[in-house]
């Protein structure tokens, strides 16, 4: 069985800097999608804010195993409902891989529950060193992956503990990050990876394209995803054993 993968983008740097869209010219989601569409294993579509219902009617999301979150400067135009219907998706089982600036995404921030501040600084180089070589996310990963170029992501990151830590980013500037995190929600299982600034060619990294990928397999649902009811709470009868 194929894996549904959809590549959601903010888009608007691409559309409102040359320079930007001179590094991703079919835009953010169009890299990672590409690279993503090669491998057999997954049926790829991708999708944008400025797209009707935001990228992501109703057919789309209840078609998707797993969606992939990039967003930055346009957070807040992201509609409360959508995100509900999102965060329900994922809470039945959808996985979702938030990345970069998507930090401080209403989605994410919804599904971990705090407010995800981090401390940040232009331009520098960036080490991503695998420090849990036997989780599915790192394989084939040998080491670590340089970026010469990326935005400095720096600790205390404003996030509950995860459940796994897969990968520990360490900047020029002596900065480390919590690079790769895993959390589980509820029946979904939810990956944030740092790198990716819209500013540097990063998706284009055979390594960080290698990542995603096993993210996704790795945040598949297993079996199938619950509508939101039916992982509400439910009063079982006094004396009845369930
Ligand atoms: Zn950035």
């Amino acid at each position: 069985m194929k894996i549904n993968v959809t590549v959601w983008n903010e888009g608007r740097h691409e559309k409102l800097s040359k320079k930007i869209a001179a590094v991703y010219p079919e835009g953010i989601h169009g890299a990672i999608g590409g690279a993503l569409a090669k491998d057999r294993g997954f049926n790829v579509r991708t999708a944008t804010l400025d797209d009707p219902d935001q990228g992501l009617p109703v057919d789309v999301l209840n078609d998707t195993d797993v969606l992939i979150w990039w967003g930055h400067m346009a957070h807040g135009d992201v509609d409360d409902a959508l995100v509900e219907k999102i965060a329900g998706r994922v809470r039945g089982g959808m996985g979702i891989i938030v990345l970069h600036s998507g930090h401080y995404s209403k989605i994410f921030k919804t599904l971990t529950g705090t407010n995800c501040s981090l401390r940040w600084r232009d331009d520098d180089s960036c080490r991503v060193w695998v420090v849990n070589p036997a989780h599915p996310i790192a394989q084939g990963i040998d080491g670590y992956i340089d970026l010469k170029n990326e935005e400095m992501y720096g600790e205390p990151f404003g996030i509950p503990n995860p459940d796994e830590v897969v990968f520990i980013s360490w900047f020029g500037g002596g900065e480390v990050f919590r690079a790769g995190c895993c959390f589980n929600v509820e029946r979904g299982k939810m990956f944030y990876f740092q790198p990716g600034h819209e500013a540097y060619p990063t998706f284009y990294n055979e390594k960080v394209q290698l990542v995603l990928a096993n993210a996704c397999r790795w945040a598949a649902p297993v079996g199938e995803i619950q509508s939101t009811a039916s992982c509400e709470h439910r009063k079982i009868p006094t004396g009845e054993v369930k």
